[in-house]
């Protein structure tokens, strides 16, 4: 086994963020911390569920908007769902900001302060392992060792482990705490992801100008670009349905509200059919009778597990039109679609232009 001085490795990445800490909204910086600042749990927290499957730069914005209309964990926690899921909406996962709800309302109720011990902030909805430990480390200084992809990647070159992702999973959470120093695991946790991010990047990391360098067995093997190993992804399989926009002649569009379970649950959406595999043939369900036509094209999105391919279906409607399902909206905001659903509109507004065309929907 590939061994390093986790100590003398430690200090010097921590060195090395003295003076390269990323600056991010949700972030006390190391000169802060060093004169006694503390980081707010419920920041991190938020700023931990929102990067989870979503990039810095889009986070940032999200972040300022969240924090700027509910500033702690009892103003969130008084929010109405609607609202959180509105802003919410474009980030995806939309799992992630019901459990965000439910956790800012658990933690209110118990006093408003989040638990220092990971097993007790594992216990709130939507805190695993990985979140657990970043709120330990970031907010309390606790030593925990916070393992996400960045991090995976650095410590497989570090110690220049060839076993493949995902299998090789709790071995690189091993090496990862074995580097985890006593002193600043904090700062040490946004260290390691900001290497990860900044320097040894997936395709070309940057050893030249790696603070670890003398510590990496991947970089002296020649390796370093090739790690982490992955085990080769299954075909994401593909399926099919059919999207529902009825446009009143007041301009009110027929919407629903998705069911609380299951994809882009409790969020605002268009009607529409099951999504079954391309062998099948969905299930026609339209919200009501129209003139349904289908507008030229497919909307193309792709989910966790599958790829989905969306035909568009518009009608225009008399005032007097009443739907089966969903209810007609006047106060239509297409910004607080999620993703998905934006995309269908994007689809189908130069349709509604031309509503005469498109073939008729049989
Ligand atoms: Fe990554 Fe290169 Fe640094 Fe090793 S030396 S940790 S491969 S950037």
């Amino acid at each position: 086994m590939r061994e390093i001085d986790g100590p003398a490795c430690a200090a010097a990445l921590l060195r090395w963020y003295d003076g390269a800490a990323r600056v991010l909204p949700w972030r006390v910086s190391p000169a802060a911390r060093a004169a006694g600042a503390r980081a707010d749990p419920y920041r991190v927290w938020l700023s931990e569920v929102m990067l989870q499957q979503t990039t810095v730069a889009t986070v940032r914005d999200y972040f300022h908007r969240f924090t700027a209309r509910w500033p702690d964990v009892h103003a969130l926690a008084a929010a109405p769902e609607a609202e959180v899921l509105a802003e919410w909406a474009g980030l995806g996962y939309y799992a992630r900001a019901r459990n965000l709800i439910v956790c800012a309302r658990a933690v209110a109720a118990a006093g408003g302060e989040f638990p220092h011990d990971r097993k007790a902030l594992q216990a709130l909805p939507g805190i695993g392992t990985y979140t657990s430990a970043a709120i330990a480390a970031i907010a309390y200084d606790a030593p925990e060792t916070v393992v996400d992809g960045n991090v995976e990647r650095v410590v497989a070159r570090l110690f220049a482990e060839t076993a493949p992702l995902p299998r090789s999973r709790p071995r690189l959470a091993e090496l990862a705490a074995r580097l985890t120093p006593q002193r600043r695991p904090g700062d040490f946790a946004q260290a390691m992801m900001d290497l990860g991010a900044t320097v040894c990047t997936p395709r070309s990391p940057d050893c030249a100008a790696c603070p670890v360098q003398g510590f990496c067995h991947a970089q002296a093997l020649g390796i370093a670009a090739q790690l982490p190993a992955k085990a080769p992804k299954a075909a994401k399989p593909q399926r099919h349905g059919l999207a529902y926009i009825a446009r009143r002649s007041d301009g009110a569009l027929l919407l629903e509200t998705r069911p609380p379970r299951g994809l882009l649950g409790g969020m605002p959406g268009w009607p529409g059919t099951d999504w079954p595999d391309a062998a099948q043939t969905p299930t026609p369900a339209p919200p009501l009778a129209a003139d349904w036509r289908l507008t030229p094209g497919t909307v193309r999105h792709t989910f966790t597990h599958f790829h989905l391919s969306l035909q568009v279906a518009i009608a225009e409607v008399g005032p007097q039109a009443e739907a089966g399902r969903g209810q007609f909206r006047a106060d239509f905001d297409p910004g607080a679609l999620p993703t998905l659903m934006r995309k269908c509109w994007d689809h189908a507004l130069a349709a509604f232009g031309d509503i005469g065309g498109g073939a008729p929907l049989r």
